[in-house]
């Protein structure tokens, strides 16, 4: 059976516009409320730069209480290569996470070098071909090749009720795929998350990470 790591896009920002905060994550909590999360070792991008204290608390409580974890995402969601200035600022803020998804897939060997620096192992990449000429399977990167990078497939990037089908009729892979979920886009249709919960259901991992 295929295994699989989901990443949530966006955690901290309103689904309309994006720019606004989600004040006390009250829409992630409807979000992750109509999926039926419980304990799912999900990876929560988390945009700091728009969030203020409270609702940084928040998420950091949220992921005490379940199995979730915050990934980095970046400093505040702007655009261009993700380099050491947005991650060391957003490590501050989040000093467990071990993970990075960059922003847009807006990444390069800058990139790798200071997350090398930090200590960040993990990064989950954008599209083969688009965002990155890694390929599509797990692969080393970085000077050293200490960080692994994860390619996201396209069929795995989308709307969560439109991936429900993709991941029951995923190819059986000896490694996990990554699961990009954008839980702004999901407002559209809250119900289509339940869905795919279940679709994952005693599929979903979590990376080792150290
Ligand atoms: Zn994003």
């Amino acid at each position: 059976m295929s295994q699989f790591v989901v990443v949530v896009h966006d955690v901290g920002q309103c689904p309309e516009p994006q720019s606004e905060p989600d004040r006390a994550l009250s829409y992630f909590r409807s979000w992750w409320e109509a999926g039926g999360w419980t304990d799912e070792p999900i990876y929560l991008a988390a945009v700091p730069g728009v969030m203020g204290d409270k609702e940084r608390g928040i998420l950091i409580d949220h992921c005490r209480g379940t199995n979730a974890r915050v990934c980095l995402h970046g400093w505040d969601h702007k655009r261009g290569k993700l380099g050491h200035g947005d991650l060391s600022a957003a490590l501050a803020v989040f000093p467990d996470a071990r993970t990075v998804c960059p922003p847009y897939f807006e990444y390069d060997d800058g990139t790798y070098e200071a997350m090398a620096s930090l200590g960040l192992r993990v990064i989950f990449g954008g599209l083969n071909g688009e965002h990155h000429q890694h390929g599509t399977m797990p692969t080393r990167v970085g000077a050293d090749g200490s960080i692994m990078h994860y390619s996201a497939m396209p069929w795995l990037y989308a709307h969560s009720y439109r991936m429900v089908g993709a991941v029951r009729n995923a190819a059986d892979l000896s490694y996990p795929l990554v699961v990009n979920v954008h839980h702004r886009w999901d407002a559209v249709s809250l119900s289509g998350v339940a869905r795919l919960r279940e679709a994952l259901a005693g599929r979903i991992v979590a990376l080792e990470e150290t």
